[in-house]
């Protein structure tokens, strides 16, 4: 059937004020302003390899401590699919690393949401599984056929970080960006000179390129004015209703007009739950259903994963990769 086209597309977010609490929800959250008060500047020996961590254990409510290359094999298991090609995992051990050191610098006393430790295991910070975990969901198959491989990655890359002007960088990454990369002030608060939108364009075997979600005319309206009251919405004038404002570089959607109301694609993201901000919402001829296609899966901000997959699948090296979606970025070794 051949469908109306309502609205067209949009992206992101992100203004100066809203931000954190609405961050919350997903992805990972960045808390502000900060990267200019905190020296990041690592000298080798500082963190080594025997060095412990004290991770958050956000279900058990409790500190687990363990080796810091174990926790970030943990986190690289948990993070990427065990048939990603090896220098696609490498990348991830190196981003995920950077990641952990950046954060237990700056949070040394606490993370503000869970004081208890800088990093707690949830996507909340990074997602994490033990060796114990990993068997139970994944199943021993499963083990013995990728763990393998993500211990080569960690320790093949060890100490191995990303720095910009010498200090660790925060190196945000997310699913899928659609293909295109988000620069980080269109998502979050703060203009990072190595989160900079980049284009992606290897994500075609990503399960979560393009998803459609179809709802009734009258289930979107009532969600729309749920969230927006002052908005006068009707399938009659939905079509003109919506109307994109602002998008970002990378193709997300920043600000779009839902009748007297501006709102944000993320908010739009939420209520919907999508998984962008790269959206776009038509109408069938008969009025009655409404359908959102999203491209990409997650923030798009730093480096895509499947992307990563698919630069490595062409022959780039974790090195490549990295420096592909970090701009600007060094990779040294801190241990
Ligand atoms: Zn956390």
């Amino acid at each position: 059937m051949r469908e109306l086209l309502i609205l067209i597309v949009f992206i992101l977010f992100l203004t100066i004020i809203f931000p954190i609490t609405l961050i919350k929800g997903y992805d990972i959250i960045w808390s502000g302003n900060e990267q200019d008060d905190i020296n990041q500047k690592y000298e080798v020996g500082e963190v080594d390899e025997d060095y412990m961590v004290n991770i958050y254990d956000t279900k058990a409510k409790k500190v687990i401590t363990m080796e810091f290359d174990e926790y970030i094999k943990g986190v690289v298991a948990a993070e990427v699919p065990g048939g990603f090609e090896i220098e696609a995992i490498k990348a991830q051990a190196v981003a995920a690393r950077s990641f952990s050191i950046y954060r237990l610098k700056k949070y040394s006393d606490g993370h503000p949401d869970h004081p208890q430790a800088a990093l707690c295991n949830s996507i909340h910070c990074q997602a994490f599984l033990s060796k114990d975990e990993l068997r139970d969901i994944k199943g021993r198959n499963w083990m013995y056929e990728y763990w393998p491989k993500i211990e080569e990655a960690v320790e093949s890359t060890k100490g191995e970080v990303l720095t910009y002007d010498g200090k660790v960088i925060e190196p945000l990454f997310h699913s899928t960006s659609g293909g295109m990369t988000e620069n980080s002030e269109d998502v979050f608060v703060s203009a990072l000179p190595y989160l900079r939108a980049v284009d992606s364009p290897y994500e075609s075997e990503s399960p979560k390129l393009n998803t459609v979600l179809e709802l009734n005319a009258e289930e979107f309206i009532k969600k729309l004015k749920g969230e927006y009251p002052s908005t006068n919405l009707t399938v009659d004038n939905l079509d003109k209703k919506i109307v994109v404002m602002e998008r970002s570089e990378g193709g997300k959607i920043i600000k779009v007009m839902i009748d007297n109301v501006v709102a944000t694609g993320r908010e739009i993201r939420s209520i919907f739950a999508l998984n962008s901000t790269n959206f776009k919402i038509s109408m069938t001829d008969d009025k009655k259903k409404i359908k959102i296609t999203t491209i990409g899966n997650g923030h798009g901000v730093g480096m895509s994963q499947w992307g990563a997959n698919g630069m490595a699948e062409n022959g780039s090296s974790y090195n490549d990769i990295l420096k592909h979606y970090y701009t600007g970025v060094e990779i040294n070794k801190v241990y």
